[in-house]
């Protein structure tokens, strides 16, 4: 059989594209389909925190850094633990160095610990978000799958959103002037890929998924443990939900 030109390139182009299938995982592989068939109507994502697991080991925090281009420098992070230790008198301490994300010092004086345990932050992606409701441009707006982002485009640094916001998830950029927070790897999840700190994560400490699927692991978390969201009394009604949460937290 005689092949045009044409024909040679486009049937070589797919052998290659077959070859490189076959040598590439599953869940890249379900990237385009993915992309293709992302509808946000069918999504409204829920981010669980089981705090029993996490051993403080800020892999997850690198990994944001890494994945968002998140300033090096100790006070930015889209995502970062705290350590609290509740001493036998009461006391309780909470501590962060560097956002946990080289891990954390070995504790002193550790006959007086009653518990120590670490407590994974991000934004909490909330239903009544303060930040939306004070940004004076609109710049910052809750998608609606139910995530909420900021618009480089629109912001004007104005910081109303970084003091409005009670769980200190924001920052502003020192380069580009503008206020910046977790996106839940938005560039991620619409692809099918999990946010990079969930995929950093070597004891499943941190979980993402659909809410809207009966049968997504988001909800087999919530069914199976007992939940709490930070500050519930605010009414922000936060979508990182926590297993296992102290009443100390805050
Ligand atoms: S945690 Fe803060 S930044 Fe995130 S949605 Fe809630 S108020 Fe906004
Ligand atoms: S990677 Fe997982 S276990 Fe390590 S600090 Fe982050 S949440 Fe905790």
């Amino acid at each position: 059989m005689k092949l045009s030109r044409r024909e040679f390139l486009e049937l070589s182009g797919k052998s290659v594209l077959a070859m490189l299938a076959l040598s590439l995982p599953k869940k890249l592989l379900a990237m385009p389909e993915e992309m293709a068939k992302f509808d946000w109507e069918d999504y409204y994502w829920g981010y669980g925190i089981d705090i029993e697991k996490c051993i403080g080991c800020g892999k997850c925090v690198k990994a944001c850094k890494v994945e968002n281009n998140v300033p090096d420098e100790p006070f930015f992070f889209r995502t970062w633990i705290e350590r609290y230790v509740e001493r036998k008198d009461d006391k309780i301490e909470v501590d962060s160095p560097n956002g946990g994300k080289d891990g954390f010092p070995e504790l002193k004086n550790k006959k007086d610990i009653k518990k120590s345990f670490f407590v994974p932050k991000i934004c909490n992606h909330c239903e009544h978000p303060p930040c939306v409701q004070v940004c004076p441009v609109g710049a910052t707006y809750k998608t609606k799958d139910g995530v909420v982002l900021v618009d480089p485009d629109y912001c004007i640094g104005c910081r109303y959103c970084i003091q409005a916001c009670p769980y200190g998830a924001r920052f502003l950029h020192p380069e580009k002037r503008v206020a910046e927070k977790c996106t839940l790897c938005y560039h991620r999840i619409t692809k099918g890929l999990r946010p990079m700190c969930v995929e950093a994560c070597p004891t499943g400490t941190r979980i993402f998924g659909n809410l809207k699927d009966n049968n997504s692991i988001i909800n087999k978390f919530l069914k199976t443990k007992k939940i709490n969201v930070l500050k519930q009394h605010l009414g922000t009604k936060p979508k990182a939900y926590y297993a296992g949460m102290d009443k100390e937290v805050r």
